[in-house]
């Protein structure tokens, strides 16, 4: 049985959910079809952290912004790197975005718009964010969706498996899966929304090679979509030399690969939100940067050139428990309280916890004279007020009071670098440059390279997904032909 519909995407996530509430608002019927058995994808454990310049929030604070300002701070971030065409689509489309959220009554969090300091910062107080991270986007589209869904607009398949399209002159076919069902379906158009493929560790090693792999992606995020697009339509795949990491990840679980960005999250991005008690070593027990240097993309990068991409970082009971010189305890996870910490160090799997260096060194494998040289000449640098081999200046707290701890933090994948090639339409081109007609993409599949370039620039991945899948909504729907507008 075959069954007819405007639209279909293909992942029923961030840019897919948004897609489908655009379009079925301007009278289009859309399909949805999942493997998951639920919708919302990423979003249910993204930061959620968007960019916008000009946007209606900022207006009510008082912060004068632009678009413009919005693109050039991305380009000094990131060098000019990235698909420069699809960066000015992303960011002419964010207020449209984050307005259209305002609207409908998103529940800004009361800190922003900030600067946020965890990525290079922008120069104006530009990343807007919910009070309850992705999901306050996710509630704030459940009205609508829940209205296409009552419509009979909107018709989800979840726990379906795409197996494969063909575009004709006139219309797509899709095959899925459903149990052992095969389910045919034909429409306009159709929108590949499936993310990243940051979950899937054999397929990454095939675009990364054997770099370091410690991944806090949504499970989903598993790009078999990506795969059957190189292998059955020789679409194009780029952008994976962009790839950087994000700090820093805690696998509570030895050896599982994993990190959970919400779960355990050490703070070591940058030192603008927390004064370090404590030093970073590499395995061989060696300091390897300024633990107080605030630019966070110099500190992924320093991790980068390190020995399996993660360090240790080392203190003792006073740098556990003092606070910074604003009287915040500031805790090195994110959100533990120091008995979380002291908890979780008894376990000696994520972090540890021993009375000397010596046995410290024994159970983390960290060569124990090194780490002892290394203790010993950043405590003379704390006498002396002076890193001459690092720069730190902060410089407040020796190591040197039992016991002494250590945190393995991981860099560890947030978000994937590589994706899709797609022409200034959001439709899939082939690796000899030629744009098919009516199957787009939106979303991280087209990789965080494309619109953030070889950098984190905030809010580059959610916000672009948003909007692509909105623009493609209303584009799909002819009630809004401002996609083909190629910006100067
Ligand atoms: C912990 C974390 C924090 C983040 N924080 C931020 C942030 O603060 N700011 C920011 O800009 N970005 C952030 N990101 C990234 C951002 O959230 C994602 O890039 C974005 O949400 C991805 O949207 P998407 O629609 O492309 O994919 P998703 O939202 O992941 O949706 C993809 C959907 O496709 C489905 N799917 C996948 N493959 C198939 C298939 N073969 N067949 C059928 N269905 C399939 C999946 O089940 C899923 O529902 C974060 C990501 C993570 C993991």
């Amino acid at each position: 049985m075959k069954h007819e519909f405007d639209i279909i995407i293909v992942g029923a996530g961030t840019a897919g959910m948004a897609c489908a509430i655009e379009a079925s608002s301007n009278g289009a019927t859309v399909a949805l079809i999942d493997k998951a058995d639920k919708i919302g994808g990423s979003m249910h454990w993204s930061g959620g952290h968007m960019s916008a310049g000009g946007t209606q929030l900022q207006k009510r604070n008082n912060i004068d912004d632009s678009i413009e300002d919005h693109y050039r701070d991305i380009l000094n971030i990131n060098g000019g790197s990235g698909d420069l065409t699809l960066i000015k689509k992303a960011v002419h489309e964010a207020p449209v975005t984050l307005d259209w959220l305002d609207d409908n009554g998103f529940d800004w969090a009361a800190d922003c718009p900030r600067i946020i300091y965890g990525h290079v910062p922008y120069t104006k107080a530009r990343t807007q964010y919910g009070s309850n991270k992705a999901i306050s986007i996710l509630e704030t589209m459940m009205p609508h969706w829940e209205k296409g869904i009552a419509s009979s607009r909107i018709h989800c398949m979840l726990s379906t498996e795409f197996v494969s399209f063909k575009e004709n002159e006139e219309s797509v076919l899709i095959t899925c899966k459903q149990k052992d069902a095969i389910i045919e379906l034909s429409a306009k158009h159709a929108v590949l929304t499936t993310g990243g493929y940051g979950s899937n560790h054999e397929f990454f090693k095939t675009k990364h090679g054997d770099i370091p792999y410690n991944s806090s992606t949504y499970p989903t995020s598993t790009g078999e979509m990506i795969q059957y697009l190189e292998k059955d339509h020789h679409i194009h795949f780029r952008m994976a030399d962009l790839h950087l990491p994000s700090l820093g990840g805690l696998e509570l679980e030895p050896g599982s690969n994993r990190s959970n960005f919400n779960e355990a999250w050490a703070m070591v991005l940058t030192s603008v939100y927390r004064q370090p008690r404590d030093i970073y070593v590499n395995v061989h027990g060696k300091r390897f940067m300024a633990e107080d240097e605030i630019n966070a993309d110099t500190r992924e990068r320093e991790v980068t050139k390190q020995d399996n991409w993660q360090f240790w970082v080392v203190f003792d009971e006073n740098g556990l428990t003092a606070l910074d010189d604003n009287g915040i305890q500031n805790s090195i996870i994110i959100g533990w309280t120091i008995d979380q910490i002291k908890a979780e160090a008894a376990k000696n799997k994520a972090i540890f916890v021993k009375d000397s260096i010596e046995e410290l060194a024994q159970v983390t494998g960290l060569p124990s004279d090194a780490l002892h040289n290394t203790i010993e000449d950043f405590n003379i640098c704390v006498d002396k007020q002076e890193d001459l081999a690092f720069g730190r200046t902060y410089l407040q707290h020796k190591i040197e009071t039992g016991p002494f701890y250590a945190v393995k933090v991981h860099a560890s994948l947030l978000v994937t670098f590589g994706g899709v090639s797609v022409d200034h339409l959001l439709r899939l081109k082939t690796t000899e440059g030629k744009s098919y007609k009516r199957v787009y993409a939106a979303g991280e599949i087209l990789g965080l390279g494309a619109t953030s370039g070889n950098a984190f620039c905030s809010g580059m991945a959610i916000t672009p997904a948003l909007s692509f899948g909105r623009l493609l909504g209303r584009y799909l729907c002819e009630v809004d032909m401002s996609l083909a507008k190629q910006y100067s």
